[in-house]
């Protein structure tokens, strides 16, 4: 294609230029570089390029919390399977947003009376198995205190996640690409045909037969023109792990202002029954860490895994508008970290045994809890979460609310979560998993959940690869043979 050619294609596609002297040009304004004015200001016209392409039966955008566990899924059907991550490592934001990863278990312990039960198990327990064998989980710790929000507590080592989640994608023959971003859909009709990726390999395009969403943001979904809202309601984040600090004299602290308020013992460096929770309430601390800590949007909960640290500790601002807008990111990135240098001060200042403590992780960039929230066949309401309501194509079940004491699943059971509500609406080959789904935020704040997130991750990555393999449409794949090859996978079906 020559230069005037590509000028005719760029054109069609952009209805403010279609004024300008582009097509017929002058032999002196076709050397000038294809800058032009348009209504959103001066544009330059990217010539089109020659990409190379990748064939593969499944792709999965984003290797976070949902892509890692729909891709060891995809994997374990036997799809050639593509994981496409835009950062250095896999975990996403269960590596560097919450505390713990709430919940594989039902909240019995705030029903007297109730089974304890574990209700999801599958590749994320698979997960949680590699981590214990590495010194990289407290293992599902029982709540001594708070256990009306969460009955367990399973914190996780940030940085062995990362490895373990890594080496269990390439056993699994996943074909990794790291530090490579999904930037555009390539779509016809109903279908995505595949999805534009840059990296320093240059720009790529990857054909599927089946993609999954997992990016948190909804960007393959976005890209390839689907519906979504942008509620911005909840804060953007920032968690730092704090290193050089007492856990027990944290515990000792927040006991000497009768402010405990959740309380986990379970492995922290290799030993059991060691204190690996602790939340404090604000309104009994000093006046001063009070006041100093509502202002910096630091939350005194916080879970470890090793002796001398603090797994996470959340820094929160509220942005005002959506985490899309890059201008307001950009603003809040300085700002967070403005945060967390007074965080530290605040604990060195207060907290015995934090004296010389310093910040030993950050978040490569600021974390968020949604953004965009994209249409599905089916967004669940709240009334099937409280009512712990259960669905003829249930594809796994949960029984954790993050706004839990105030709102629980009915009876310390279960919901069943839909396979409608991974279908992306209007498209025939695109399931998505994560944080993007869920409009009602009352929903949202259970459907969120690392947990949840996994469970949806390994029910699309499932099939989004029976699609491939056998032929299905996404909208006809026979419920029996879904649920056959989940509860193959260990996927617990119970009420
Ligand atoms: C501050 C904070 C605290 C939280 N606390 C808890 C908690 O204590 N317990 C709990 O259970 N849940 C908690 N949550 C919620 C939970 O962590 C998240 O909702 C969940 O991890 C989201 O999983 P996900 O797979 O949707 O997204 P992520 O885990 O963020 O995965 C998305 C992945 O996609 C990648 N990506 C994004 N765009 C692209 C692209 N265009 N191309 C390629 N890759 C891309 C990202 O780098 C990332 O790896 C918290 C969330 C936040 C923000």
């Amino acid at each position: 294609m020559n230069r005037r050619e590509f000028g005719q294609g760029v054109l069609v596609g952009v209805p403010g230029l279609l004024g300008s002297s582009f097509v017929g040009a002058s032999r002196a304004e076709e050397d000038k570089p294809p800058l032009r004015n348009s209504p959103e200001g001066e544009v330059y016209l990217e010539p089109a390029k020659k990409l190379p392409v990748h064939r593969f039966d499944v792709v999965i955008a984003g290797g976070g919390t949902a892509g890692v566990v729909a891709a060891l899924a995809a994997a374990a059907q036997g799809a050639n399977t593509a994981l496409i991550e835009t950062k250095g490592y896999t975990g996403g934001t269960v590596t560097e947003g919450g505390t713990a990863l709430h919940s594989f278990y039902n909240l019995w312990k705030a029903f007297p009376g109730v089974e304890k039960r574990q209700v999801v198990k599958g590749f994320a327990q698979k997960i949680i198995d590699r981590l214990l064998q590495v010194g990289g989980c407290t293992g599902h710790a029982e709540m001594e205190k708070g256990f009306d929000y969460d009955s367990v507590c399973t914190a996780i080592d940030t940085e062995l996640y990362k490895l373990v989640t890594l080496e269990m994608l390439a056993e699994a023959g996943v074909s990794l690409y790291l530090n490579t971003t999904v930037v555009a859909a390539i779509r016809e009709g109903s279908r995505i045909q595949g999805v534009i990726t840059e990296s320093r390999a240059g720009r790529e395009a990857f054909f599927a037969h089946s993609f999954v969403d997992c990016t948190a943001y909804g960007d393959v979904a976005a890209y390839a023109g689907a519906a979504f809202t942008e509620p911005n309601d909840y804060a953007v984040c920032n968690s730092i792990g704090l290193a050089n600090v007492d856990v027990e004299k944290y515990y000792e602290f927040l006991q000497s202002h009768d402010a405990l308020t959740q309380l986990a013992r379970g492995i922290r460096s290799g030993k059991p029954d060691q204190i690996v929770r602790l939340e404090g309430t604000l309104v009994r601390l000093p006046e001063e860490f009070r006041r100093e800590a509502a202002a910096i949007g630091l939350s005194t909960v916080t879970t470890t895994v090793h002796d001398n640290y603090f797994m996470f500790l959340k820094i929160n601002l509220r942005l005002p508008v959506s985490p899309t807008n890059r201008d307001a990111v950009t603003a809040a990135e300085i700002e967070l970290r403005r945060r967390q240098l007074r965080a530290v001060e605040l604990f060195r200042k207060f907290v015995p045994g934090c004296e010389k403590a310093f910040i030993a992780r950050t978040a490569p960039r600021l974390n968020i809890r949604r953004a965009r929230c994209i249409r599905c066949d089916y967004d669940i309401p709240r009334e099937d979460i409280l009512e712990a309501r259960h669905f003829e194509d249930e594809v796994f079940v949960y029984g954790f609310h993050d706004m839990a004491p105030r709102y629980k699943i009915k009876n310390g059971g279960t919901y069943g979560f839909p396979y409608r509500a991974l279908l992306v609406k209007g498209l025939d080959n695109l399931w998505c998993a994560g944080m993007m789904i869920t409009s009602d935020f009352v929903a949202h704040m259970s459907t969120r959940n690392t947990v949840c997130c996994m469970g949806q991750g390994q029910a699309a990555g499932t099939a989004a690869a029976l699609c491939a393999l056998k032929g299905y449409h996404s909208r006809n794949l026979p419920y029996a043979l879904l649920r056959e090859t989940l509860e193959k996978d260990d996927v617990i079906f119970v009420s």
